[in-house]
């Protein structure tokens, strides 16, 4: 069965982007634009994994991650936050709200693919 991603993303183009590439690899892809709807998506589906955007509007992607972290259900599933700004703050932000990945935009096709495939390994789900 393939692994089941949500992809956390406010821009329509960047949506479309992990869409394509991640589809191509064979994962089940949902996509949410809207941080307010997470919670509830990420319990409805219960993905492998959710790339996190963090600059969203109305509520940060910091701040879904704690609240996923905080709740019993969702805090083991692997994030791997993505965000706008290059920098160490910006990494250790994400890693310290929780996230277990990090990469910066523009994301590339490789990265985007290397780091999803490297914490669905880590966390013992078979690959696609
Ligand atoms: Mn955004």
């Amino acid at each position: 069965m393939s692994a089941r991603i949500l992809v956390v993303e406010d821009d329509l183009l960047n949506r479309m982007f992990y869409h394509e590439v991640l589809e191509s690899r064979g994962y089940d892809v949902t996509l949410v634009a809207d941080g307010a709807l997470v919670l509830d998506e990420v319990k409805r589906i219960s993905p492998d994994l959710i790339t996190m955007d963090i600059q969203l509007p109305h509520i940060s992607g910091l701040r879904l991650i704690r609240k996923l972290r905080e709740d019993a259900v969702t805090r083991d599933i692997p994030i791997i936050a993505i965000t706008a700004f290059a920098g160490r703050g910006e990494q250790e932000k994400a890693m310290a709200a929780g996230a277990n990945g990090y990469l910066s935009k523009p994301v590339t096709v490789d990265r985007l693919s290397n780091s999803i495939r490297q914490a669905l390994e880590t966390n013992g789900h078979a690959i696609g």
